[in-house]
Order: C-alpha cells, then structure tokens, then sequence
C-alpha cells in the first residue's frame, strides 16, 4: 500500500527543489509574474529549481510587501512557481512561450 504522509492533501503541488540547478539551454516557455496579482507572499520561492524568484525592490512601488519577479536569464521554464501559485495562493504565473515572451516584453533571453 502506498504509503502516506501528513501532507497529501496538498498534492498534486510540487515538490520542494532538493538542490539548485543551473539553466543549460533556453526554455521553451518563459514565467512571467503578473506584479498587479501577486501578494509577494513568496510562497512559490522555495519550490524554484534554480532559485530564480527574487522580490521587486522596495523602491519600485513604495509598499511594504512588494511583489516577486523572475530573473529570466535563469528560469528553465518548468512551471513550478505556475503551478505553485494556482494551487496553493492566487495564480499571478503566467507561462509563456519564449518566443512571445521576447517579442512581448522586447527582451531576449540568453541560454
Ligand atoms: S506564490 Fe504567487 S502570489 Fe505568492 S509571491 Fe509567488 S507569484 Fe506572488
Ligand atoms: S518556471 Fe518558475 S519555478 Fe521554474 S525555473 Fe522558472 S521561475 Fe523557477
């Protein structure tokens, strides 16, 4: 029998990363936090592969709990924090495909 735990209940969540990874290509899909959605609750930090959300400094918007962003040079596009954010507090992640994301947000992504 499948062995239980205290936690089941928050399955299908994502693991916990048990250590921090480095990118070795550019991803196919690119998380973008949506700033106006997000708490800052920083519930999705820990469960990043590559430990690539960081918080919004202070200064940009002068409140006392900023939202997060990702350092979209490092993400790998494996959709945890999406995953994260919907399942467990108010699903700010948006995934997107690099290629829009670049022409979107006039910025290209290094591998
Ligand atoms: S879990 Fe969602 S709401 Fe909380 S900090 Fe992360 S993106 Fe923002
Ligand atoms: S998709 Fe989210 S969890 Fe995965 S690497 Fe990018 S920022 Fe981190």
């Amino acid at each position: 029998m499948a062995k239980t735990s205290k936690y089941d209940h928050y399955k299908p969540v994502p693991d916990l990363a048990e250590k921090i990874n480095k990118k070795k290509k550019k991803p196919k899909l690119m998380a973008v936090v949506d700033e106006d959605n997000c708490t800052g609750c920083q519930v999705c930090v820990p469960f990043c592969p590559v430990d690539c959300i960081e918080t919004v400094p202070v200064e940009k918007y002068g409140i006392p709990i900023p939202p997060v962003q990702i350092r979209f040079d490092e993400c790998i596009g494996c959709q945890i924090c999406a995953r994260v954010c919907t399942k467990l507090t108010w699903d700010a992640i948006r995934m997107l495909p690099t290629e829009e994301f670049e022409t979107l947000y006039e910025y290209t992504v290094t591998d």
